[in-house]
C-alpha cells in the first residue's frame, strides 16, 4: 500500500500535518495554509505557485477547471 491522500480540514491541516505536504483537493497542486497563529483568523488554502485552473482559488480562476501543472501525485 502506497501512501494515500486524506482529505482533512484546514485547522487539522495546520495543526496535525504542519510540516506534512499538502494538495489542493480540486487542482492537486501544492498548497499551505495560511491563516493567523492565535487561531482567531481565517484560515485558508493558498497555492505554492499560482493556478488559473483552480476552481478553490477565486482571485484568478478562469472559469475553466483544470490540473495544476505541477501537481502532485
Ligand atoms: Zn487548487
Amino acid at each position: 500500500m502506497g501512501e494515500a491522500w486524506t482529505p482533512v480540514s484546514l485547522a487539522e491541516a495546520r495543526g496535525l500535518y504542519t510540516m506534512t505536504p499538502k494538495r489542493c483537493p480540486a487542482c492537486h497542486g501544492q498548497v499551505i495554509v495560511a491563516g493567523s497563529y492565535t487561531g482567531t483568523g481565517r484560515l485558508k488554502l493558498q497555492h505554492r505557485r499560482a493556478h488559473t485552473g483552480c476552481p478553490l482559488r477565486p482571485q484568478g480562476y478562469v472559469g475553466t477547471p483544470s490540473p495544476h501543472p505541477q501537481a502532485l501525485t
